[in-house]
C-alpha cells in the first residue's frame, strides 16, 4: 500500500502558477497534510511571518515616525504641564514682591 499523500494543493508561484496546482508530494504525517502543510504548522508560520513584519515595521522609517510622533506628542503635554506650572510659579514670585512694594509705598 502507497503511503498517504499530503492533501494539500499547492499552486506554483509564479504568473500562472494559480492554473497549475498540484497535490503536494510529501507524505502526510498528522491529519492527511505532511508536516509543512499541517494546519498547526501553517497557523505558527503565519504567526511568525507576521512578528517579523511587526519587527521590520518597528524599525522601518514609518514604524519610527510613528514611534517619535507618539514621543513627540508626550513631549508637548510635558512641556505644556511645565510651563503652567513655571508660570503659576512666576506669577506668584512676581507678584507678591510688587504688592508688598506698593503696600509699602502706599503705606
Ligand atoms: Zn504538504
Amino acid at each position: 500500500m502507497d503511503k498517504k499523500k499530503c492533501k494539500k494543493i499547492v499552486y506554483p508561484k509564479g504568473r500562472y502558477g494559480a492554473f497549475h496546482p498540484y497535490g503536494c508530494s510529501r507524505n502526510a504525517v498528522k491529519a492527511g497534510y505532511c508536516k509543512q502543510h499541517h494546519p498547526d504548522s501553517v497557523v505558527a508560520r503565519i504567526k511568525k511571518s507576521k512578528e517579523r513584519y511587526e519587527i521590520k515595521y518597528k524599525n522601518s522609517a514609518s514604524g519610527r515616525l510613528e514611534k517619535a510622533r507618539k514621543r513627540i506628542k508626550e513631549l508637548e503635554k510635558e512641556i505644556a504641564r511645565l510651563k503652567t506650572r513655571r508660570h503659576d510659579k512666576e506669577g506668584y514670585e512676581n507678584h507678591n514682591p510688587l504688592s508688598e512694594m506698593q503696600r509699602t509705598i502706599g503705606g
